[in-house]
């Protein structure tokens, strides 16, 4: 009989451990629940549990696809593809030497590669300790492999960890980094202003690594700007729906609020007043869908418009928390991390936002709260704002699975 019956798993490592009771395992099921949407399609049939302080995904069907799925899963710290043996020296040795044969299948063929095993005891009743089992398994790898390696204890390359556990023992030889933050959802949902821009994806994709599951939120001028700005706001919700699976997107027109502003207002607070229509609207879908904030793409001083006068002014709507995570980013900074996780490519393409209709050529710096007070009474905004949140549409938009 063999001692080497291996099954491949995949182990998710989850960080963030200063979460304590009731948090911790709303963060536990969260995120397995959430594992298990994001394999759907890639493992379906897999089963993930709770193991130790880790989620165990079995079998690992097309283990790379299904690894390079996780890294898109909020709250995992990093992701191993490991082979499940038994808790015998013999099944463990020979399991060891698959897992280094694989992994250095990986590395060039020149100088050593600094290396070490890592044993882990979850079970302490297994009859060799942690530092025992380092040494003997790191013996049985040298002897096998020796010229291509160099133990290494303090600054290893690669390194062979051993999990052993009360029922397996699981080994590996690759640790890939996770996509770190909290599992989407685990810590509430918001409304992100979204616009299709650069900006408003990337703030979206950073509240939802926060836990937040993310409604998205447009708003069009049809006939102005309307039906293909919306297929890239919609294209672009469909992109991140990769890290949160799926998603609300509610487009709402904004024309007839516009029109009314174009012909009542202050040329220069056009963007301020068109703004603080959408906060209101925005936090109105807030409500319905029970949301506690809003998020949007706004930086502090990266265009003229954005000054803390014109935020407090467009704030003022909205009694939601308005998160801003892209507050103290360079654009640079915001562009890079847009490429990163796939939005850039989308928002480049030239498509006009709803703010550019009727934009005055110097909008206002320093916006006064009384005057918008007063021009929105003058123009019953009330009534603009009851129609168009009337009519959103509120399209759901599934995730990849
Ligand atoms: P972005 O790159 O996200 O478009 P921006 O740098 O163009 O941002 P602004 O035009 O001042 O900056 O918009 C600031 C924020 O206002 C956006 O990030 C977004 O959150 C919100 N916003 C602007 N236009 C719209 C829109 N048409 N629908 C929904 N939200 C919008
Ligand atoms: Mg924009």
């Amino acid at each position: 009989m063999s001692t080497t019956e291996t099954r491949e798993v995949l182990l998710a490592r989850y960080g963030e451990l200063w979460l304590k009771g009731k948090n911790r395992g709303n963060f536990e099921r969260r995120l397995a629940r959430n594992v298990r949407r994001a394999l759907k399609t890639v493992a379906p049939g897999c089963t993930v549990e709770r193991e130790h302080g880790m989620l165990v995904v079995r079998p690992a069907q097309r283990a790379r696809e299904a690894t390079q799925r996780l890294q898109e899963v909020f709250g995992l710290s990093s992701i191993s593809p490991a082979r499940k043996t038994m808790r015998e020296f013999e099944a463990i040795a020979e399991t060891s030497l698959e897992a280094m044969r694989a992994a250095l299948a990986r590395y060039p063929d020149d100088a050593p590669i600094p290396f070490r095993v890592e044993t882990r005891r979850s079970d302490k009743r297994f009859h060799l300790t942690s530092v025992q089992l380092d040494r003997q398994i790191g013996e049985c790898v040298m002897a096998e492999f020796g010229p291509r390696l160099s133990v290494n204890l303090s600054k290893p390359e690669l390194v062979l960890g051993i999990n052993v556990r009360a029922e397996q023992v699981y080994v590996f030889a690759e640790r890939i980094p996770g996509a770190g933050g909290l599992p989407v959802g685990s810590v509430g949902r918001v409304v992100s202003l979204f616009s299709g821009g650069i900006d408003s994806p990337v703030a979206s994709w950073m509240a939802m690594k926060r836990g937040l599951e993310v409604i998205f939120s447009s708003f069009h001028s049809y006939p102005y700007v309307g039906a293909s700005f919306l297929r890239k706001a919609e294209k672009l919700v469909r992109r991140l729906t990769r890290f949160q699976n799926s998603a609300l997107f509610c487009a709402t027109p904004l024309t007839r609020i516009q029109e009314a502003i174009r012909d009542g207002a202050p040329k220069g607070y056009r963007t301020v007043l068109y703004r603080r229509a959408m906060q209101r609207i925005a936090t109105r879908i807030a409500e319905d869908e029970g949301a506690g904030g809003l998020v949007t793409g706004e930086c502090v001083g990266q265009v003229a418009s954005q000054t803390l006068e014109n935020m407090r002014c467009i704030q003022d709507v909205s009694d939601l928390p308005v998160l801003r995570p892209l507050v103290a980013f360079d654009k640079s900074e915001t562009i890079a991390l847009a490429k990163k996780i796939g939005t850039f490519e989308l928002s480049i393409e030239p498509e006009p936002d709803c703010c550019t209709v009727f934009q005055p050529q110097h909008p206002i710096l320093r916006a006064r709260i009384d005057l918008c007070d007063e021009v929105e009474s003058r123009l019953s905004m009330e009534e603009l704002l009851a129609e168009a949140y009337e009519r959103t549409e509120r399209i759901p938009i599934a995730g990849l699975g």
